[in-house]
């Protein structure tokens, strides 16, 4: 059914059994919830559990493998060939679970990060995730909201919408509800209809929900584009790259071996087979799915502290952040505002001094306490009516009363009632006929009311203006408008004192910026407030104009706490904490000074950032921690500008005009209770809880998730190495194979599948906040990794062998399992060692990373059981050994161990820990960023690694506009 659009609202309610003051009840809901489905578009980017186990049957290696068993067996070999498909049915299963895992992670982000909606049930607002909508359900449109499905509107307060997501047309199409009889018509005519993730720009607006899910437009589209490739992360390609780098490596290894047992007689067979099981053993094959599931766990991580990662990618980058940009308001101050003072034209009021009514007293008949100045009652019932807070008894405790809505506007709702003026008695007087929404641009908004034609029915607040207007002929509509003081003094003519409105003078001007100044200085938030008469309700473009400035509101708004520690670890972290605010500059360093974030008194405010010119704004950036009064287009040019130094930028935001900035900065970071939909559609990560100090622990998980991800990279790596080590240097020392086919085989299976895994989940280190971030476009073998890869993986080598070549020079049978036996208890030692880059594994402790020691305790236990369980000896070719023999194993496979911590004591005993920020590009005279400081070299390309990270995401977003363009473009057809 896809005509919604040409029956009229009681018809479409009536057809999916909806009321609009009831909505659907909850029974209703799940029962439609079962037939319908979640509300949710089928991915069709990720891969189906048959598709991932089909790709793992077919990988390269795998076949190789199966080919190799199907030989021996051919040769007669039936040992070997059940053998080796034996462990490559282990390998393919090892390969799919880590896959499937990796998969469903990035299923459930996705999940998770479907928008909350406003929706009717059994009479009651409530709010949901989106993924639980069904056909009927009535929902709230709300600027900046992304339309969560299907739907027609039923009220309309100037209720725009952007489709291009559906028909490619850009401009934002106005909806309303009436019914469109006319003959067919194009999606983009359907003015009454409201489409799945299209996003709403302005207005208001109350719709109920048509199609659900997959039964979309969007998932029409969906259905018709063909799969769309994952794009893997930076550091998958940068891994593939060295996959197969590795591959030719270990090949012409392999070759050498294979030539060099030849040339020594060896069985061919023997010799053949042994070629491609080392070729499969020096592959780490899994590192990309290992690598996504570190990413993947991290991100559980992450949720837990209360940041939603929305990319994986993004896990990964938040690790090398070097400047953080964070808004104020509700970010690095508690969003909980009080008013504290109240200014008109020359009386000022301070709350806080005063005596104030207990809070949530609903008496009503309590004297009217700040009557004496009429234009501070006019002040505040202005402030109220120009509103969208609302005032709700409390749930808890049913006397009192608590503000829903934005803690801006319910701070002054709630003062309003606590002196006695309720805003709904007010509205019920002045209803409200529309609204010029709040956006960050204008930085105010007005509401226009009905004015009272019954003198009897006037409040006694509006009695001076009433009696003003008069004398000037009257008024049938009143309009406020509130915002930040100089948005408004932009739109004011006039100023009220004394119940008239005089011109707005220079003197005025002045005494009112002084004022402003006074009170920001403080660190409290101002909002200006104004009024217009009205005769008849004017287009909301020229409402704004010749307004009547009533007064100021000074509110309080604490920093949080936690944000002092958090910034200070910034800064000890490398990074750089900036603030962005389009609150007043003196506010701003208020705030700054009070959470440590202002290194110098220097502020930058938008109107001098847009005077500025580039070049020297690159040039002051880096002594510029405070941003104020600055709209959101600015926000872009400070990301783009820090980037261009170099910088690897996090940035907050919570508005449809922060998008751009989200999207350009490295990490865009949305605020999960303010923000809107959109922004956080543009983010890389979701605050649930707005604070700067989750967005400083998510940095910190992030490095820990790289640091993680070298350790497994050189855990697997060195155990490659080690092996080929010990096949290449056997022969030399005129030794027989020194590992069998099938030996190789399990030690790959074992020691690089669990242990390798578990130390993706290896908590942080001592020092992970304690030194720089890692440079961008670090190589993932830079500092000292590639070296630590081949000296422990030839200590490997070389003890291992060292004990097989010993036990074989004297005769003993016993030789190859030694060897074996020796390589892994190495590889173990290894495991455990390298657990920390430089703290000794006896500081941090055996049990703070239990998975590892699980794993490490279940290989021994498996290398155990193919010694002395008779079946396993007879497929793996090992003989039991004595206690002795097993001891030497021991002692000399822990050599490793201890070799690596020796490396690490030498480390701290000869770098000190770092705590300073290392990265410090400098402007030369020619204006061109040079690099100082000891990552100089790594600065060849600083951007290389973001522009791989922004680009690709870039790629695939327009392509699955493309795509959806394409579609769109059929339909019409
Ligand atoms: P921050 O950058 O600290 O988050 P905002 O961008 O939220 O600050 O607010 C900047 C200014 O915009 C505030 O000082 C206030 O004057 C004004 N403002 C914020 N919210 C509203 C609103 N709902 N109505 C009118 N003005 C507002
Ligand atoms: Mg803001």
């Amino acid at each position: 059914m896809s005509n919604w659009y040409k029956l009229d609202a009681q018809k479409v309610l009536q057809r999916l059994g909806s009321d609009v003051s009831f909505g659907l009840s909850a029974v209703e809901a799940s029962r439609r919830l079962e037939k319908y489905g979640f509300n949710e578009l089928i991915e069709q980017g990720l891969k189906n559990p048959w598709q991932i186990l089909w790709e793992q049957v077919t990988a390269s290696l795998v076949i190789i493998l199966i080919v190799a068993a199907i030989v021996s067996g051919l040769l007669g070999d039936y040992k070997d060939a059940v053998g080796i498909i034996a462990i490559v049915v282990l390998i393919a299963f090892l390969g799919f679970s880590q896959e499937y895992q990796a998969q469903k992670a990035i299923a459930t982000l996705k999940k998770l990060s479907l928008p909350d909606v406003k929706v009717l049930r059994d009479g009651r607002w409530e709010e949901i995730s989106a993924r639980y909508l069904v056909p009927g359900d009535i929902v709230q449109l709300e600027a900046e909201d992304i339309v969560p499905a299907d739907c027609r509107v039923l009220e309309s307060f100037g209720l725009r919408i952007q489709e291009s997501t559906l028909t490619g047309v850009s401009e934002p199409v106005d909806k309303d509800s009436q019914a469109l009889a006319q003959a067919d018509l194009q999606l983009g005519e359907h003015h009454n209809m409201a489409y799945m993730d299209t996003v709403v720009t302005y207005g208001r607006g109350l719709a109920v929900v048509t199609e659900t899910g997959m039964n979309t437009e969007m998932g029409h589209v969906v259905s018709r584009i063909q799969a769309v490739e994952v794009e893997p992360t930076p550091l998958q390609k940068r891994l593939d790259r060295l996959g197969r780098g590795l591959a030719f490596a270990s090949l012409a290894v392999v070759a050498v071996i294979l030539i060099l047992g030849m040339l020594r007689g060896e069985d061919l067979r023997l010799m053949f087979l042994t070629a491609i099981t080392l070729v499969v053993a020096a592959l780490p094959e899994g590192l990309p799915a290992v690598v996504t599931i570190a990413l993947a766990l991290g991100a559980r991580q992450m949720l837990k502290r209360r940041a939603l990662i929305r990319n994986l990618p993004a896990v990964e980058t938040l690790g090398s952040v070097t400047v953080i940009c964070s808004g104020k308001t509700g970010t690095l101050t508690e969003n909980r505002m009080t008013v504290s003072v109240l200014d008109v034209a020359g009386q000022r009021i301070d709350l806080t001094t005063r005596m104030r009514a207990p809070v949530g007293d609903k008496s009503r008949d309590r004297p009217f306490l700040l009557c004496q100045p009429p234009s501070v009652a006019l002040l505040l019932a202005s402030s109220t009516l120009c509103n969208n807070a609302l005032l709700e008894p409390d749930r808890d405790e049913p006397l009192y009363f608590r503000a829903v809505g934005d803690p801006t506007e319910g701070a002054l709702v709630m003062t309003s009632a606590q002196q006695g003026l309720w805003k709904g008695d007010l509205e019920s007087l002045l209803p409200r006929v529309t609204e010029v929404s709040y956006t960050s641009q204008r930085q105010r908004m007005t509401t226009i009311h009905k004015f009272p034609n019954n003198p009897s029915r006037i409040p006694c607040v509006l009695e001076t203006v009433w009696h003003w207007s008069e004398k000037i002929g009257g008024m049938s509509y009143i309009g406020f408008t509130k915002g930040t003081v100089n948005s408004l003094l932009d739109v004011c003519s006039h100023i009220w004192i004394n119940g008239q409105a005089k011109p707005l003078t220079e003197i005025w001007h002045r005494h009112i910026s002084v004022t402003y100044s006074q009170l920001a200085k403080n660190g409290l938030r101002v909002m200006g407030v104004a009024f217009r008469p009205l005769q008849s309700t004017q287009a909301w473009e020229d409402v704004e104009q010749d307004l009547i400035f009533i007064g100021m509101v000074g509110m309080n708004d604490p920093a949080r706490p936690e944000v002092r520690d958090a910034v200070l670890t910034c800064k000890r972290a490398g990074i750089r904490p900036v603030m962005i605010t389009g609150d007043h500059p003196l506010t701003a360093q208020f705030i700054a000074r009070e959470v440590s974030i202002a290194d110098s008194d220097r502020i930058l405010t938008s109107d001098e950032l847009s005077q500025l010119p580039t070049e020297e704004l690159v040039a002051i950036l880096e002594d510029i921690s405070v941003y104020a009064r600055v709209s959101s287009e600015h926000k872009l040019e400070i990301v783009q500008t820090l980037q261009r130094r170099g910088h690897i930028v996090a940035m907050t935001g919570d508005g449809i005009n922060d998008a751009p900035a989200l999207k350009a900065a490295n990490i865009g970071v949305a605020m999960g209770i303010r923000g809107t939909d959109v922004a956080k559609e543009a983010a890389d990560m979701v605050l649930l809880d707005d604070n700067f100090a989750t967005l400083v622990a998510a940095v910190k998980e992030g490095r820990v998730i790289y640091d993680n991800i070298r350790k497994f990279i050189k855990y697997l790596l060195s155990s490659n190495v080690g092996e080929i080590w010990v096949m290449l240097v056997a022969p030399f020392l005129g030794m027989p194979l020194p590992l069998l086919p099938l030996q190789i085989l399990w030690i790959n299976l074992t020691t690089d599948g669990l242990p390798a895994l578990a130390l993706g989940v290896e908590p942080a280190e001592q020092d992970t906040m304690n030194r720089p971030p890692h440079p961008p476009n670090e190589n993932i073998f830079g500092r000292g990794m590639g070296r630590d890869i081949i000296w422990i993986g030839i200590l490997m080598g070389v003890v291992s062998l060292g004990t097989g070549y010993a036990y074989w020079r004297i005769g003993n049978p016993n030789w190859q399992t030694m060897l074996f036996t020796t390589l892994t208890l190495a590889q173990m030692g290894n495991a455990l060692a390298i657990r920390s880059e430089r703290d000794s594994l006896f500081q941090i402790g055996l049990l703070s990373n239990k998975p590892l020691l699980g794993a490490v305790t279940l290989t021994l236990g498996l290398q155990l059981m193919v010694t002395y369980v008779p079946f396993f000896q007879k497929l793996f070719t090992t003989l039991p050994l004595s206690a002795v023999d097993l001891a030497v194993c021991l002692v000399v496979g822990s050599v490793v161990f201890w070799c690596v911590e020796l490396e690490k004591w030498l480390l701290r005993r000869h770098q000190p820990r770092i705590g300073k920020l290392h990265l410090v590009p400098e402007v030369d005279n020619k204006n061109h960023v040079q690099p100082r400081g000891v990552t100089a070299s790594s600065f060849t390309s600083p951007r290389l690694h973001l522009c791989n990270a922004s680009k690709s995401r870039d790629r695939a977003a327009s392509l699955r506009l493309h795509l959806r363009l394409k579609a769109s473009g059929y339909k019409r057809k």
